[in-house]
């Protein structure tokens, strides 16, 4: 029979498939097996309008069988087949399917990651057989044909003897070389769990004879005998009607596809029709993954195309800030050939994506209502990454995330969102106030914390590094700043502390300059009348606090560029022994106020967690002060 050769193109590709490296060389069978199913599909719809076919929907199969020995795997089907001339057209050019196109412009990059995450159908199985057989029949012909090939030599079509009407491929499989490994696709075992990972949802029964040994009865010897078995399960958890899954089962499913021990703490289902058509199966995880809040956490939902798995990980159909959820997405929109490059710039990708995003952030609101106890346990794992989201990207979508934070509080410890702060903002407070630092009891020694508890407000503590920057990005909620209350503006003075403060701190000018001079390095130092208990403390001018700056100091970088420093005030309480002690040493002892002043700036350092500058020097006076009488 003479060979014939294959177009330009189709050469270009076979020659690439045929000298692949990539790793992902298993979807070849994908790719097979769609195709079956696209031709039952066709044969199918015929019998629909056309009672003459005579089959029902119960006859279709795709059926798999290995020989190891012959180092065969036959792919068929009883679709519509193809007669010579369609064998010709369709398999000796490649089908124009997007991602050729896309790489016929010939930029050669990205090659490898076309072919592994998508496919570019026929002839992915060149990556594993040397040699392929196709017989086919269409359904109502008494012709078949033969299409053969053994790579870019070229093909051979002619007639041949077919039973039954539909397709069969044969591969003949390559053999196994120093580094690769072809017999892995001649083992029933394995071409079972390809057949789960990317086919379980073909909707026609996918049949594979397996062997199975058994014991022979009465004896202690085993035989083995061959059973046909339906590898695929067919129809997807998610097209399943939301009322015939049990939650047990959707809890299965997720801890089996996501390997989570623990149950969802809520399952997420949607169908969309429209604009986009897709259906979604989504999960929120009960706790972190041990590598979430490293670079190697990868997000994305796994992606179908009509019940085809085309990609494990789409990283567009899900914002960073809701990361977390895992899920699969299946749409009719979709072509099983599209590229990753292009798919990043699919419009209707785009669309589901925001469609998603809107589901997840109302399901939240949800679980916050409803299941209180639940959404804290969730918020314990993935709050930071909302709050982060508040803050990324200038905060762009601090409008979808507002209503999900939460922040534990003085008043019981217990969290609470912006809404019920304010919502229990006594009559006449202004401002929501919150303090920053490493933990809670570190914030509760705060001295204007005590103060701003012992006037009845209530204060939001802020514990993880991103919430003050988070809260920043916000401003305000509803019409309500944020205040921290260790800034040097918090106004919760009385008018008559407020007096007081001003002619004290007009009377002893002098005195405070002193002060600022021995310590260096804070931009102000005041007496303060409405500190409770505390000698002295530490409050901020601007726009930086202390918190922020340290956090800021602490990023990488930060030494080399010098990181800003918040402006510090030191204050010093009016109603502590203290100041009059410095009164009265200024003028008469400068060399014993001067220590005292370190000793003071060093202690409210130490309550705010600044670290001394020169804490030996902290050491030595406290041990001077010690030995003196
Ligand atoms: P695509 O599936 O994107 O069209 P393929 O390279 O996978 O591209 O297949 C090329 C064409 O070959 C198909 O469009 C179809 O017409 C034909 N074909 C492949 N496999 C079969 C089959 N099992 N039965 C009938 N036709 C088939
Ligand atoms: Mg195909």
């Amino acid at each position: 029979m003479k060979k014939k050769q294959f177009k330009t193109e189709s050469k270009k590709l076979l020659d690439m498939m045929i000298n692949s490296i990539y790793t992902n060389k298993e979807i070849f069978l994908r790719e097979l097996i769609s195709n079956a199913s696209d031709a039952i599909d066709k044969l199918y719809f015929r019998s629909l309008t056309d009672s003459s076919v005579g089959l029902s929907r119960a006859d279709y199969s795709i059926f798999l069988s290995v020989d190891r020995e012959a180092r065969t795997l036959t792919v068929s089907d009883n679709g519509c087949g193809m007669t010579g001339e369609e064998m010709e057209s369709n398999l000796g050019t490649i089908a124009k399917s997007g991602s050729f196109d896309f790489k016929a412009d010939g930029k050669g990059e990205g090659e490898v990651d076309i072919i592994g995450q998508f496919g570019v159908g026929f002839y992915s199985a060149f990556m594993v057989a040397d040699k392929i057989t196709v017989t086919s029949r269409p359904f109502g012909s008494s012709v078949a044909y033969k299409w053969e090939s053994e790579g870019v030599d070229g093909y051979t079509v002619g007639e041949c003897e077919k039973p039954s009407f539909g397709t069969e491929i044969v591969l003949h499989i390559k053999e196994d070389g120093e580094e690769e490994s072809y017999s892995e696709f001649l083992d029933e075992y394995r071409i079972r769990t390809l057949v789960k990972k990317y086919s379980d949802y073909i909707r026609y029964p996918i049949k594979m004879e397996v062997t199975r040994q058994r014991k022979i009865e009465g004896s202690e010897d085993y035989e083995s005998y061959t059973e046909v078995e339906t590898l695929n399960s067919m129809v997807p958890i998610w097209k399943r009607g939301g009322d015939e899954v049990t939650e047990e089962e959707y809890a299965r499913y997720y801890s089996e596809k996501f390997f989570d021990y623990e149950a969802p703490a809520r399952v997420i289902k949607q169908k969309s029709e429209g604009t986009a058509t897709f259906s979604a199966l989504m999960f929120v995880p009960s706790h972190a993954p041990y590598n979430y809040y490293t670079k190697e956490y990868e997000k994305g939902l796994e992606l179908y195309s009509s019940g085809v798995m085309i990609m494990e990980k789409c990283s567009e159909l899900l914002p960073d800030y809701f990361g977390f959820v895992r899920g699969v997405v299946d749409s009719s929109d979709l072509s099983l050939n599209i590229s990753r490059e292009m798919l990043q710039h699919d419009r209707q990708l785009k669309i589901m994506a925001k469609a998603i995003e809107k589901k997840i952030k109302s399901e939240l609101e949800k679980m916050l209502r409803e299941e209180r106890e639940k959404y804290e346990k969730f918020f314990d794992a993935f709050g930071v990454q909302l709050k982060y989201g508040i803050y990324a990207d200038y905060g762009m979508h601090k409008d979808a995330l507002t209503e999900l934070i939460m922040f534990k509080s003085s008043r019981e410890g217990k969290y609470v969102t912006l809404r019920e702060y304010t919502e229990n903002m006594p009559e006449g407070q202004s401002e929501i106030y919150y303090a920053a630092g490493e933990s809670i009891a570190r914030i509760e020694m705060l001295p204007q914390v005590r103060t701003v508890k012992a006037k009845g407000y209530e204060v939001l503590y802020l514990t993880d590094e991103v919430d003050e920057f988070a809260l920043r990005v916000l401003g305000k909620y509803g019409e309500k700043e944020f205040k921290n209350v260790t800034a040097e503006s918090l106004d919760l003075a009385t008018e008559e502390e407020k007096a007081r403060e001003k002619s004290e701190n007009e009377d002893s000018s002098s005195l405070l300059n002193y002060i600022k001079e021995v310590i260096g390095g804070v931009a102000a130092v005041k007496f303060s009348a409405s500190l409770t208990d505390v000698a002295a403390c530490l409050s901020t001018e601007g726009d930086l606090s202390v918190e922020m700056a340290k956090i800021l100091g602490r990023m990488p970088g930060a030494e080399e560029m010098g990181a800003p420093e918040a402006s510090v005030v030191l204050e010093i309480n009016l109603s502590h022994p203290i100041a009059g002690k410095l009164k009265a040493l200024f003028g008469n002892d400068n060399e014993t106020l001067k220590k005292y002043a370190k000793m003071l700036w060093y202690s409210a350092c130490l309550v705010s967690g600044i670290a001394l500058t020169d804490p030996i020097e902290y050491t030595s006076l406290v041990a001077e002060l010690m030995s003196n009488d």
